[in-house]
């Protein structure tokens, strides 16, 4: 039968809920193969013990042995056993993690985009050697300390400072709301210098280098989020990133882990429009289903929407990414874009199930609170419009 033949015929088959533009059929083989294989994880894995880690507040930090296996820890950078995956296959990675959970998602971004990266990226060979395989293999885990209790919207204004004392460093400050901060062997800290900001890898037993976990969260609760201490810790040249200095060191970073974040929040809002769909199908009100009403229709139609556009930013800022061409301002806007929509989503999906809504034994309420979180760090809405705002025009309004 030719096309026109079953156009003719009406037997074009009907777009799939989930994926209504048929965006799979962009991916190459491997990249679906890499796809299914991470949604199979989270459906074996992940699903089945998220609730009670987000009700426990517990990271599920046995997930990271079969993570790292699965090859999924640093899985864009080519070399020091790792992966060595395209862009868009991270991008996919991140995406069927946040339909699990963005607090699991976090934990792979950090890893991956904001430790394994700047390491990568600005690291000596000694220090790549040192780190890279321990951190894919999970053996090692890694934070990244930016943020302080001052504002984290304006890094540049950081007060951790690092002197220089004979051949070595002094670190002095702290940081606050840094994930996997307390379950890190190590730490990507950004602090202030005579030259600039510079970028430090502290490790755990360090002298003089305290955490504490931040406790009372209401959003990434299956995530460790943490607050680091620096006393007078003392660290070698040879513990300083060589290869990059000033506010576009963390900013680098920032721009990767954005990246995967534009794509694990096209997965929390698939979690949440497939909930909440099945259910607007069984819930019977006034003598018919939920979904047989106009209004319900319409804020399924407006989800499916959504999602489709989503889903098409994504994987064209992916297929930018790997082109080289991607930059920093599209990813501030595939974040906001993403995000937004995705929380919009998820606060959507918990009112139309009603007080179920309320109840974690339905995921739309877990991934909002996640997502309140999700909007607000690696820069907040706000912060990515004036990026946008920045590059039309020419002027900094921040
Ligand atoms: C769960 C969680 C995990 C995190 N993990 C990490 C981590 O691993 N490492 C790390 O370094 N940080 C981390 N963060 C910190 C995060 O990046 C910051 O919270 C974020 O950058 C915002 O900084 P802030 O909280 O200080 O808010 P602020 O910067 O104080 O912003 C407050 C409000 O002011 C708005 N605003 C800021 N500037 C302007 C302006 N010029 N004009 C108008 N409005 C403006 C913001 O949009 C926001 O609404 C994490 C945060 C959370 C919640």
């Amino acid at each position: 039968m030719t096309v026109q033949d079953s156009i003719a015929s009406g037997s074009v088959a009907p777009p799939q809920a989930m994926d209504y533009f048929d965006v799979r059929s962009l991916l190459t083989e491997d990249e679906q193969m890499i796809q299914d294989a991470v949604a199979r994880f989270v459906d074996d894995r992940v699903l089945p013990i998220v609730q009670e880690a987000f009700d426990n507040q517990r990271f599920p930090r046995e997930l990271i042995p079969e993570m790292a296996e699965m090859g999924l820890l640093g899985c864009n950078i080519e070399g020091y056993g790792c992966a060595g995956l395209n862009h868009v296959c991270y991008g996919l990675v991140c995406q069927e993690l946040e339909k699990g959970d963005a607090g699991v998602r976090s934990f792979a971004s950090v890893q991956g985009s904001l430790c394994m990266y700047p390491i990568f990226a600005y690291g000596s060979e000694e220090q790549r050697q040192r780190w890279l395989p321990s951190m894919s293999s999970g053996e090692a885990i890694g934070c990244f300390g930016l943020t302080e209790a001052d504002g984290g919207s304006d890094p540049g204004s950081m007060k951790t400072q690092a002197v220089r004392e004979g051949g070595d460093w002094v670190i002095n400050g702290s940081k606050m709301w840094i994930t996997n901060g307390t379950i890190a062997d190590l730490a990507v800290v950004w602090a202030m210098t005579d030259e600039g900001i510079r970028g430090f890898l502290l490790e755990k037993d360090m002298p003089g280098y305290t955490t504490r976990e931040i406790e009372h969260k209401f959003s990434l609760r299956a995530s460790v989020t943490s607050e680091l201490f620096f006393d007078g810790v003392r660290v070698p040249e040879a513990s300083m990133l060589p290869g990059v200095r000033g506010l576009k060191g963390p900013l680098g970073c920032l721009t990767q882990a954005r990246y995967g974040i534009a794509w694990g929040a096209v997965g929390a809002a698939i979690a949440c429009f497939n909930e909440v769909l099945e259910y607007a199908k069984v819930r019977e009100l006034f003598g018919r289903p939920l979904s047989h009403t106009q209004t319900i229709q319409r804020r399924l139609a407006d989800m499916c929407r959504r999602i489709t556009n989503a889903r098409l930013l994504a994987l064209q800022l992916g297929r930018l990414k790997d082109l080289g061409t991607m930059h920093h301002s599209q990813v501030s806007l595939a974040k906001w874009n993403n995000v937004r929509m995705a929380l919009d989503i998820a606060r959507d999906a918990r009112d139309m199930l009603g007080a179920s809504g309320i109840s974690v034994e339905f995921c739309p309420i877990r991934h909002m609170l996640n997502l309140e979180s999700v909007i607000t760090y690696e820069g907040t809405e706000t912060v990515h419009e004036l990026v946008i705002g920045r590059e039309l025009t020419g002027h900094a309004a921040f």
